[in-house]
């Protein structure tokens, strides 16, 4: 250590694979008191430049200084992460031992990784404008939305940019002499009511008072579908803008983006921001700018939302909490929703995970006090639906649909004229193309899986990688004219439903809701409540408002009865109920009917007496003799290669290195095949390891870690760890 005394170390994190902070020193010429934790510097790394996070000031660096390079600049004046911030995301690189860079760069626009600065202009109206006649601006009505948003107060161009109005909509109303540029306001966002909400029911009363603002607590608000659980948000949004602060709303995905906007934009005169990865990178700076910055009261987003830097956060909900896409699947495999329980606990805020069907993990913090348990349990309005099962043995069945359902349909379409809502979780016409003749069956060349039949594109495509051929006409194998499809998929229903009712059918899954306006259509359709049938996958159970649906029907339930995966109950449970809730929303007595061979599996008893809490309580009893989580801690460190015997090797070699050390109570499986070994031309090997707590499986993870580290690997090889996994297969 050859430091001088005064010289300042600046420890930086970067963007990269290496799970390690690096040593700099101060640009040339810069004022060390601009550089605080949570600037942003440019820095040379390798060959390259990079945007780094300054996590730290050091007095010496454990590397020689002569061989410390400076950094290149301070990309802004200011820290762009707030120490909170930077302490979340920091905790959250080291809970699921993901390299820091890269947690911090997760939370960064693409413009500051790319070392841009933010954009700085703020708008007003002009006398011109504030003078305008109300219905002058009529025939544009973007250009009226940007008026009537700058009206209530100035607005940074990037708020007016993340309330979806573009630059060529404000560039328009400036040569126009309308607005006109003025400095960014830094005060807490304006904002009204625009409308009163409905009288709260007491039970809804009940929770919010329950909530108190400026403190740490986590709330697990549990409620049926249509059981006002958005309301108790609105009511606790307002709360929270009315004390100057900012509300974080995540929803499990973007199709819910519209709907939920529109909700709140009814309620609040207020800037809203809007974070997804739907958004082009400029809408998404503008977006982060509006949050960073504290000029959005609300800031609605997916998952990767839970990351963005807010300046005055006071409130944090995530609805439905127990929706599988909060888990990232790849790169930095974080949980959104048990990133915002610690983000709430570092800002001293209350935190709420809303849901019909909490997940077990939720459950259990409740039934153990660390969470608060508030349950809605009645609709608003209608009452809830039955739930009965249809016995299939034996029944004639056509397109999958039995003489019963089939009735039921009729009766509600054609007697009713009320909508039936189909639920069948496999797309494409069919999952298999065999040879009658010789027994040849269509597989993927990559995965070991079959290509699914997709008659309309005429195609035979893989769901588990990229893969696409056209669909033959003859055998590949023998020649012969005998192709039959297997099994059944949305695509075939459809055509079926279509052939013999006369109403409108509407299929919703990924190859029908391609366009971004497909879902907003559908949506429009169920609005109008003409008389329909609604087919889709489990899309249809993310939450969006059926309101004229009658009738439920879950064509092939027996296919999530057997899952390879331990949640797989626990999944269907929430499935069904989640479909179920979105029966006769508006008025009494929808109907749910599901389709099984085995109506006599006790999961279907619990969930015709409509108990979601009951079927929790015994798959919890369950995963607590089994050691499972939540009971049980768990994480996978999974490994691909080319070569299967390469990561099968990896995995042995750092099991046998680890296993002496590992600590008490942890136990490792494998290395094991995963359920689909070759996917997309890769072999896919895991090790287990449970352990009885999450401080035994840290130490675990962190062991395995260092190990794997440590041993070197193919170049090919990848491998990585992914900390509370759902998806174990
Ligand atoms: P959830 O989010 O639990 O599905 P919502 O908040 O969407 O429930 O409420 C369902 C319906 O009931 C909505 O149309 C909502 O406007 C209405 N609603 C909610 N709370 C009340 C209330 N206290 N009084 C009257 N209507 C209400
Ligand atoms: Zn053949
Ligand atoms: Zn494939």
């Amino acid at each position: 250590m050859t430091n001088t005394p005064q010289s300042v170390i600046l420890r930086v994190a970067i963007p990269t694979p290496l799970r390690r902070l690096f040593d700099y020193l101060p640009p040339p010429s810069c004022d060390t008191s601009r550089l605080q934790p949570g600037c942003v510097l440019r820095l040379p790394f390798g060959k390259r430049e990079v945007s780094g996070v300054l996590v730290g000031l050091l007095e010496e660096s454990e590397a020689a200084v002569e061989q410390l390079r400076p950094a290149f600049a301070l990309l802004e004046e200011h820290a762009l992460l707030a120490p909170k911030t930077l302490a979340l995301l920091q905790w959250a690189a080291d809970y699921y031992l993901h390299p820091i860079g890269e947690v911090c760069a997760a939370a960064l626009p693409k413009a500051i990784r790319d070392g841009k600065p933010l954009p700085r202009t703020a708008w007003s109206l002009s006398d011109r404008g504030k003078g305008l006649p109300e219905d002058a601006l009529k025939r544009a009505p973007a250009q009226a939305r940007a008026l009537k948003l700058l009206q209530e107060c100035r607005q940074g161009h990037e708020t007016l940019r993340a309330a979806g109005l573009s630059s060529a909509v404000l560039r328009e109303l400036h040569t126009k002499g309308l607005i006109e540029r003025c400095l960014p306001s830094s005060q807490p966002p304006r904002w009204e009511l625009r409308e009163p909400g409905p009288t709260l029911a007491a039970e809804q009363e009940a929770v919010i008072a329950a909530i108190e603002p400026g403190q740490f607590q986590c709330h697990l608000l549990q409620g049926v579908t249509g059981s006002g659980k958005t309301e108790v948000y609105l009511q606790l949004i307002s709360h929270c803008l009315q004390a100057g602060q900012q509300a974080l709303v995540l929803i499990p995905e973007i199709g819910l983006t519209p709907q939920t906007l529109a909700r709140f934009e009814s309620r609040f005169a207020t800037p809203i921001a809007v974070l997804h990865s739907g958004l082009s990178d400029g809408q998404r700076l503008a977006a982060w700018q509006a949050a960073q910055s504290g000029a959005a009261g609300i800031i609605i987003g997916t998952r990767s939302a839970v990351l963005a830097p807010l300046a005055r956060l006071g409130l944090l909900l995530v609805d439905e909490e127990h929706d599988a896409s909060y888990k990232q699947q790849d790169g930095f495999r974080y949980s959104a929703r048990d990133v915002a329980v610690k983000r709430a606990q570092l800002e001293d805020c209350p935190v709420v995970l809303g849901s019909a069907t909490p997940s077990l993990e939720s459950l259990r913090n409740a039934r153990q006090g660390r969470y608060r348990h508030h349950q809605l349990r009645h609709r608003r309005s209608g009452a809830m639906p039955t739930i009965k099962t249809i016995d299939l043995r034996g029944a004639a069945l056509r397109a999958g649909i039995g003489e019963e359902l089939l009735r039921a349909l009729r009766h509600t379409v054609e007697v009713e004229e009320r909508q039936a809502l189909l639920f069948l979780n496999r797309r494409g016409y069919a999952p298999t193309l065999q040879c009658h003749s010789c027994g040849w069956v269509a597989d993927c060349d990559h995965c070991d899986a079959r290509l699914t039949v997709h008659l309309r594109q005429r195609a035979l495509r893989c769901h588990h990688c990229a893969a696409r051929k056209p669909l033959p006409s003859q055998c590949p194998a023998c020649g012969g004219n005998a192709l039959l499809t297997q099994g059944l998929g949305t695509e075939q229903t459809e055509e079926y439903l279509r052939s013999s009712f006369k109403c409108p059918v509407h299929r919703v899954d990924s190859d029908a809701m391609r366009g971004r306006d497909a879902m907003d259509t559908l949506l429009e359709i169920a609005q109008r409540q003409e008389p329909g049938i609604i087919l889709g996958t489990q899309m249809l159970s993310k939450g969006h408002h059926f309101p004229a649906v009658q009738l439920v029907g879950v064509i092939d339930a027996d296919a999530l009865l057997y899952s390879a995966d331990f949640r797989g109950e626990e999944r269907m449970a929430q499935l069904i109920t989640q479909v179920g809730g979105r029966a006769g929303r508006e008025e009494a007595g929808g109907l749910v009917l599901v389709q099984t061979h085995c109506p006599e599996a006790e999961i279907f008893t619990t969930l015709k007496a409509a108990n979601y809490d009951a079927l929790a309580d015994g798959v919890l009893a369950e995963r607590e003799k089994r050691g499972l989580p939540p009971a049980g801690q768990l994480f996978l460190l999974r490994a691909d290669a080319r070569e299967e015997a390469a990561a099968e090797r990896f995995l042995a070699q750092l099991r046998y290195a680890v296993n002496p050390h590992l600590p008490a109570g942890c136990q490792c499986f494998g290395p094991l095949p995963s359920s689909m070994p070759r996917r997309a031309g890769r072999f896919r090997w895991q090790i287990w390891c449970l352990a009885p707590t999450r401080r035994a499986l840290h130490e675990a993870a962190q062991q395995l870690v260092a190990a794997a580290e440590q041993q070197g690997k193919p170049r090919e090889l990848n491998w990585f760890i992914d900390m509370d996994p759902i998806d174990v297969q």
